[in-house]
Formats: C-alpha cells, structure tokens, sequence
C-alpha cells in the first residue's frame, strides 16, 4: 500500500469526520477469463481499517484494470484511443460516425469497454495511415456537419502532407542499400538522413557562404565527408558520390533536396533554371556534433566564397576525382590525399 495523500473529510466508511488516506494498492482481478494484475485507489480508513471507493475513484479503478488488460492483449488503451483521436482533433461522435460504428463506441473505448480486435487494428490504422483517413472522411462526408468536415480535412491533409518525408526518405535509402556494406564508398558510415538535413542547413544559414546554388551544395556535400574521413576515418552523412563531368554528386541528390528542413529557391536563369539554398530561421544542428560542425566550419572557410566555376575545378584537381572513371563511385579511400586539412 503507498499513500498518494492525506486530507481531512467526511470519511465514508465510518462516516465521522477524520483525516482519511488516499492510497494506492496492487490488486488482481478476473477479466475476461484472465487474471488481470493493476494499480487501485482507495480512501482508507485507520479506525475501521478499511478500504472503500466511491464514484470517480470506482470508475477510474475499473478503466485502470480494463488498461492493464487491453496491455496484456496487445490492445490498444482508452488513452491511446484517446490521443489518436485528438491528433486528428475529432470529436467521438464523428470518428464513429464516419465507421459506421453506434454513436457512443468510441466515447465507450475511452472508457469502460474494451474494444474488439478488429476494431482495435481499424484504429491503429487511423493513426499509421492518413491517407486511409483522408479516404474514410471524404467518403463520409454527408456524415458530419460540413464545418466540421472542413476542420477534420484540413489536419488530415496537414498529417498526410508529413508524411511525404517518411515516403520519400525510404526512397533515398532504397536507392543506398546496395552500399551500405561497403565502406570505401559510404566512408564507414550509415546514411544518416537528419545529418545531411542539418549540413545543408548549417551551410545556408553560414554567414560567410557565397551564392549556395545546387552544384556547389553537392561539392561541399562531398569536401564535408571527405574531410571528415581523413580526420576521423568516418565520414558525417553517410551519402555516396558518383564522379559526373562537373564533380561529385551524391546518389539520390534530386530526393535529397526535397527532404523536409531543406529550403531553396529555383531561379530562372538564360541556360535554364537553378536551385539556390536560402536560409532559413531554423538554426537546429543537435544532428552534429562538435567534431563535425569544426570540419563544417573548415570547409566554409575554404571554398565558401568560390563560384560554381571555382569550386568544379578545385573538385577537378583531387586525386578522388582524378582517380575515378566517370559515372563511377568515388572512393573514400582517396579522402588521406584531399586538398584540405
Ligand atoms: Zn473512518
């Protein structure tokens, strides 16, 4: 028994004024044909040496041991109904609306009823799914109030609209799961989605970078690793560069810069358009750690201030590019003779 609190009342189980304990006790119970073990509230009473609950402390004992059982069953508990539910801000009567399920299910699954299996996978998917949820709500449309509507598809959208990250990072890493056992082209290191975020970012956002346009990124990309592997033997991001006519670029460089925390513009130019990386308010770099941002720093000093020209072809004079057939992976193996320290 552990005593939450003491407080002076009309104790119900003698029913004389005295300071009555609020306590906490171990209990177990048959539910459902198991033995269901959970935590319950009671007011004790040191005279009669008793336990006794009444109204709110009943209920919150009967969903405190519905919880423990729902835990036991891999099923879902009234506050996680509860959250999944307040993340899409509807209401219980519209979410059991649009499932055609009776008005009052969802009210009663955050509170004494355990919930089915099947209706337990429906809400789980509801909340891994908005794109299934974007379909349900405009399918049950006339269901619900055409204001509410309104409020319930925008936050789906906003959810479905976040997960094109999740999409489109698990396409970057399709695209390097052939070299993740090869270290000579990954620089011993596995690609690492938030740092090549935060580089690019703590790039942008320097001070001391001059006109950030896309080939350039892509070199400073490759300088930052590389540099990295001769200091530490251990590149930052993980990424892999193939060697194309103007220097490095990394694999999947198109999905990179669409990742969600990257921010560029595209400007028109005569020859075609071009991707120039701004800054932004963003000055999150917790991906990094001190190592890196040194080697970050380095590199800024360096080629920071190089036009695109300048900067393909100090990329041009590395053994790394030299060394390396065209369309070939550069090899990290080279990083020991890179031009910087
Ligand atoms: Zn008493």
């Amino acid at each position: 028994m552990e005593v939450i609190k003491k407080v002076r009342k009309l104790c119900i189980c003698c029913m004389e004024e005295h300071e009555v304990q609020i306590v906490r006790v171990q209990e177990h119970t048959n539910f459902k044909g198991m033995v269901v073990d959970y935590t319950a509230e009671y007011e004790y009473c040191e005279k009669a040496d008793e336990y006794v609950a009444e109204g709110d402390m009943i209920s919150h004992n009967d969903i405190s041991m519905k919880d423990e059982y729902r835990k036991a069953n891999q099923l879902l508990t009234s506050m996680e109904i509860g959250n999944i539910r307040s993340k899409y801000g509807i209401s219980q009567t519209d979410l059991a609306s649009l499932l055609g399920w009776g008005g009052k299910t969802i009210t009663r699954y955050e509170s004494h009823q355990v919930q089915d299996r099947a209706h337990d996978f429906i809400l789980r998917k509801i909340d891994g799914d908005p794109e299934w949820f974007l379909e349900l709500l405009c399918q049950g449309r006339e269901k619900v109030s055409e204001p509410a509507y309104q409020k319930y598809y925008e936050i789906v959208a906003k959810r479905y609209e976040d997960r094109q990250d999740d999409y489109l990072r698990k396409s970057i890493f399709a695209q390097y799961i052939r070299y993740e056992n090869d270290p000579d082209s990954c620089g011993r290191t596995r690609l690492n989605l938030d740092k090549v975020v935060a580089v690019i970012r703590y790039f942008a956002n320097s001070a001391k970078m001059f006109h950030l346009y896309k080939v350039k990124l892509m070199k400073l990309l490759w300088y930052a690793d590389s540099l990295s592997f001769k200091r530490r033997t251990l590149a930052i991001t993980g990424l892999v560069y193939a060697a194309l006519p103007m220097g490095a670029v990394p694999i999947a460089h198109k999905s990179l810069i669409d990742l969600k925390g990257v921010s560029y513009e595209e400007e028109e130019f005569p020859d075609g358009s071009g991707y120039r990386f701004v800054k932004t308010s963003d000055e999150d770099y917790s991906a990094l750690n001190s190592d890196e941002i040194k080697i970050l720093d380095k590199v800024i000093d360096i080629c920071g201030k190089d036009t695109k020209e300048q900067i393909v072809n100090r990329m041009h004079k590395e053994r790394a590019y030299k060394e390396t057939e065209q369309g070939e992976i550069i090899k990290f193996r080279y990083a020991l003779d890179l031009s910087i320290d």
